[in-house]
Parts: C-alpha cells; structure tokens; sequence
C-alpha cells in the first residue's frame, strides 16, 4: 500500500501518519519525490486500513500496490532515485562510468590502474577485495589488505570506490573502508546479505543475478529498502543462455524495462556481461544509448598477468576511448558525463 501526501502536506500530517501505520505494526517508509511525498507501507501478514488512513489530514489518496515490489517500483517515486557515492551522483541526467581492476592484486597494480581511471574521466573506482570464485583453488582476493588498498588510492586520486561483499563478515568491513558496497550476481538471492545491506549505512550495487528476471532483480533490490537502505543501483551483468560466443548473454533490454518499472538507477556492466575484451566498447555503446544510467567496466594495465577475468580487461587507452564514445553517445540523448570529483 502507498499513502500519497498532498504537495503542500507538512512535515507534521505526514508524521502523524507514519506514526499511525508504525502503531498498526507496520513499517512505514516515507519516500520525497520532486512533487510530493509518498509513504510506502511494508510488514508480514494483514493490511493496514486504508479508510482510516485516507481521512489524515494531508493525505491525497492511498493505493493497493498490484506488484509484489513496493518501495523499488515508479509507482511509488515517480521521478528517478538519484544516488550519491562518496559525493558522485548516480542516476538523472549524468552518466557515470566506474572503471577499475577485477581484483585488487597489489598497491602498485590499484595505482597505476586508478591514475589511469582517473586521467580518463572515470568518476568511481572498481576493485574486488573478496573474489567470489568458481573454483576454490583461483585467486580469493586479499581481502582486508585490499580495502586498506582501496581506501589509500581513494584518498590519493579522488575515486570513490566500490567493491563487493560476499558475506556478513567481509560486509562489515566493506562498509568500513569503501564508499559503495556490492552485492554481486551470486548473492543477489542470499536474502539474509540482502537484509544486512539494508541496514548498513553505504549506497548498495545490486548486480542481477544470471538466471534471475527482472521481477527477482527488483524484490531483491525491495529487501534492501525494506531494511530502510534506500541508496540501491541496479546492474545488468549478463545472464546464461545457450550462447557459447560470448561468457554471458548481457540482457540490455532490462534497461529499458527496469526505467518502467522502477525509479533506482541501472548500471550495465559489459565487461562480465560478455567476458571478451573485443566486445565491451561496443556494448558499452548500446549500454547507454538504451538508457543506462552508467557503466561498470573492467581495466587492467597488464591484463596478461591478471589474477582474475584478464580476458575481458581493457587496457587503460583503451578504456580513455570508451569513455569519449560513451560521452559522445549520451548528448545525442540529451545527457552527459558525470563531472569527476575535483582533486582535493
Ligand atoms: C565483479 O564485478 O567483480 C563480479 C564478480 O561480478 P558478478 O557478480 O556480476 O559476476
Ligand atoms: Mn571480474
């Protein structure tokens, strides 16, 4: 159920009506949007009458939500959630591109590679701390070595960085060190992370899980607002198909979909979504000019001697020149490149 407030509702009528749906034993989660504030009412079992709530004064209407999504859908936020990490905007009119190493494999490797992002125009820092791998016997991630890692480059090149959690523990820590916590394609149905994102105090990437459709994508992103974390972006990653020519087949008709049905920004991230360097400049092309709202893109400086994912890392020139096709993609569409943030 959605409360929808009049415009001119005042701070004070939209308190009493939290206040009412809490006394109900309902959560209530008010949710601003550039007209009006709505309230999205969440909870187990029963509904909250909707008779009683719509005599508060202030209150426009209140509708049934038909989806089994709430707090995600446009229904309730109208206009598109934008996301700050660590000061960059994501979502709107930018365009962000996050740019970064598979893993973190040492200091010099994050440094020579976030320069680069940098220089480029890049205006978030990727770097897995916490590999979640297919084999047990591949590279793991150094994990909170990697995080003190990220953090020091951050500091030096002005790259908030995002990097995954795999568990509660390393969420933890994440949430300590880096600006963005991931939750990556594995653990995009592991509910009880999903619940623990939720009342972490960091802006969560949500990649799709590669056999999930978009309904699961959207009630996994609705566990983490349910928890009262409403900083979530999406990200299309590829799913499993029959294709052999590619490592995943990236489902960019999600973007499309997703900008629908919901108002929280989508990322594309070409890199995983095909596994092959030759095809993620031209995917990254499609990415945005279907809508996305920016891109997660592999780059190492030595992608031979990578420990994770070589094939598909661009060399740093090469993503410099997906970041001037990107950009000269999104003002055909009356958008454009988020700035960086100026170094400090
Ligand atoms: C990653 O971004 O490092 C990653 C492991 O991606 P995914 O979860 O999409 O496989
Ligand atoms: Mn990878």
């Amino acid at each position: 159920m959605l409360v929808v407030m009049e415009a001119a509702a005042r701070p004070e009528q939209i308190e009493a009506v939290v206040r009412h749906i809490e006394r109900m034993g309902f959560r209530a989660h008010p949710i601003p949007g550039a007209f009006r504030t709505a309230i999205g009412v969440t909870g187990h079992g029963g509904k909250a009458d909707p008779t009683i709530i719509e005599n508060f004064p202030g209150v426009k209407e209140v509708i049934p939500v038909s989806h089994a999504y709430k707090l995600v859908s446009r229904e309730a936020k109208p206009d598109d959630t934008i996301v700050t990490v660590g000061g960059v905007d994501v979502g709107g009119n930018g365009i962000v591109v996050i740019g970064g190493p598979c893993a973190v494999e040492s200091l010099d490797q994050t440094r020579i590679v976030a320069e680069r992002i940098k220089e480029a125009g890049g205006q978030l820092m990727r770097g897995g701390a916490y590999k979640p791998r297919t084999s047990p016997y591949s590279f793991q991630g150094l994990g909170e070595e990697a995080l003190e890692i990220l953090a020091r480059v951050r500091e030096e090149f002005d790259l908030p960085v995002v990097t995954e959690a795999i568990d509660h523990e390393s969420l933890q820590l994440v949430e300590k060190y880096a600006d963005c916590i991931q939750i990556g394609a594995r653990n995009m149905q592991n509910f009880s992370l999903l619940k623990s994102a939720g009342r972490a105090r960091k802006p969560v990437l949500l990649k799709r899980g590669m056999a999930a459709t978009l309904e699961e994508l959207l009630l996994s992103a609705e566990y983490i607002m349910a928890e009262g974390n409403y900083e979530v972006m999406l990200c299309e990653r590829g799913v499993r198909t029959f294709a052999d020519h590619t490592r995943n087949t990236l489902d960019l008709s999600i973007v499309p979909a997703i900008k629908r049905t919901s108002h929280l920004p989508i990322l594309v991230d070409p890199s995983h979504g095909t596994g092959k360097r030759n095809k993620v400049l031209p995917m990254s092309r499609a990415a945005i000019a279907c809508g996305a709202d920016g891109l997660i893109i592999e780059v190492h400086h030595k992608p031979e001697e990578a420990l994770s994912d070589g094939p598909q890392a661009l060399l740093p020139e090469a993503f410099a020149q997906l970041i001037r096709e990107v950009d000269a993609i999104a003002q055909v569409l009356g958008r454009s490149l988020q700035p960086a943030l100026a170094a400090s």
